[in-house]
């Protein structure tokens, strides 16, 4: 009976079946590549999905969650930024505000483009980073993520190439994967993206005979890898995908959020024909609003708002007028520098303690973010030993996690925007005990 598999447009079998017990899932491993890819057998519809469902799986950092999130446990795993550090009481007069003075426009549907005065603001705050653009060429979207998800479903059919750093940005494989894409990896260094690396792989990839449709990058605070692409490279990033024909997906969220410096401009601001760029109010004021947006070439923008508009009919209102509302009258530019700074020292702690008690492991010093890449001592997998990291009361997220293919094992993604700078010196430490006795074994 737990095998029964109807197939599609059947109808669920009913009783127990139709309601399978979950089998119970230890959330600090990964799934199995059987359980994930095919699901359990318990499924009664496994035979039902359609391929693009297959290759869906519970990224580590998901599982890791239930575990990571109890108090005795610290956690570098997650990348979630410190609220504490808004103010929450003016935000919930303003919230406030907009539905008591615009409540009928915030609570109704809205355009599947987006609000126009938020729109407006947008490009205000992308001026920090060069971007000069018109309000009718800004998508709003339900954070970043969905345009990822927007992106690559109107560009990307199965077996398309995406070829993005090594390592990536774990929620945008997941995106390529859902949409069947077979991602090819270029090295990064501490300047980001290499770009003879890039152009011999794009090269490679013509002479296969293979359909490129995007580079995905993340130029700015790497997630995970911390880096930054230098202002020598951009121009040249640029110059050899145009060669190639291949358009460029910027993803940048954490553009504003460094400790020293101005921004340097973004890859749109360099091109406004080969970039698809990709913003987002989660990291610079608060996820929970689920506001991003994308700035793309005209046409390309049309079908954004189309397939938009199928997934979600609009963007939340009540969630951009709120924003909007906050950008209007709220100092956001100074919560950015306090957040800067906040997160500076988090940095600092982070680094401080890999120093003190990691000396044989190497990492990345990040000049703005909220991560860095840690490259364990020789010999060490920090995928298998994530279940004795989190025993002894600290998580991470290991570098398998942030490759299509199976490397990674050696580096693990550790977070510091979360937890206090004592709190960090603490998970380190604990860390630090986990890898000595790896070394024991
Ligand atoms: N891109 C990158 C590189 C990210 O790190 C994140 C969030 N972790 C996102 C996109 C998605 O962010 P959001 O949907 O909250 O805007």
């Amino acid at each position: 009976m737990t095998s029964r598999t109807p197939g599609a447009g059947a109808l669920p079998p009913t009783g127990a079946a139709a309601t399978p017990a979950v089998p119970p899932t230890d959330p600090t491993t990964t799934p199995s590549p059987t359980a994930s890819t095919h699901g359990t057998r318990l499924d009664p519809w496994l035979d039902a999905y359609a391929d693009r469902a297959h290759g869906m799986r519970a990224s580590e950092i998901r599982a890791l969650f239930a575990v990571a999130n109890r108090p005795e446990v610290v956690s570098l795993a997650g990348g979630m930024p410190y609220l504490e550090g808004l103010p929450l009481d003016v935000l919930a007069d303003m919230t406030r505000r907009v539905v008591a003075t615009r409540g009928t426009v915030a609570l109704q549907y809205g355009s599947g483009q987006g609000d126009e005065t938020l729109r407006e603001q947008i490009l205000e705050v992308m001026r920090l980073e060069g971007i000069d653009a018109h309000p009718d060429d800004v998508v709003v979207t339900t954070g970043s993520q969905q345009a990822l998800d927007l992106v690559t479903r109107i560009f990307v059919n199965p077996g398309d190439v995406v070829v993005a750093e090594a390592p990536s940005y774990v929620g945008a494989l997941g995106v390529f994967r859902a949409y069947q894409a077979d991602v090819v990896h270029v090295p990064l260094d501490e300047h980001g993206l290499v770009p003879a690396a890039l152009d011999e792989t794009l090269t490679a990839l013509a002479r296969q005979g293979r359909t490129v449709k995007l580079l995905y990058t993340v130029p700015n605070f790497h997630n995970p890898a911390g880096v930054t692409l230098s202002a020598e490279r951009r121009p040249q990033i640029l110059a050899i995908a145009r060669r190639h024909g291949v358009l460029v997906l910027e993803d940048n969220p954490y553009g504003l959020l460094g400790f020293s410096g101005e921004p340097l401009p973004a890859l749109r601001s360099l091109s406004s024909d080969g970039v698809i760029y990709l913003g987002s109010f989660s990291k610079t004021f608060a996820p929970g609003y689920r506001v991003g947006w994308a700035v793309a070439p005209h046409a390309v923008r049309e079908k954004l708002v189309l397939a938009s508009e199928s997934s979600i009919l609009s963007p939340s209102n009540a969630s951009q007028l709120s924003i909007s509302a906050y950008l209007s009258t709220c100092d956001w530019r100074g919560q950015i520098k306090a957040f800067q700074e906040l997160y500076r020292e988090r940095r600092d702690a982070m680094v401080g303690a890999l120093g003190e008690h990691l000396p044989d492991a190497s990492w990345t010093v990040p000049d703005g973010g909220f991560y860095t890449w840690v490259r364990l001592p020789e010999g060490l997998d920090a995928k298998a030993m994530l279940p004795r990291a989190v025993t002894a009361r600290v998580a991470y997220v290991p570098g398998t996690a942030f490759y299509f293919d199976d490397r990674g094992h050696d580096h693990m993604r550790l977070s510091f925007c979360f937890p206090t700078p004592e709190r960090i010196r603490e998970g380190v430490r604990r860390l630090a005990g986990v890898v000595a006795g790896e070394t024991e074994l």
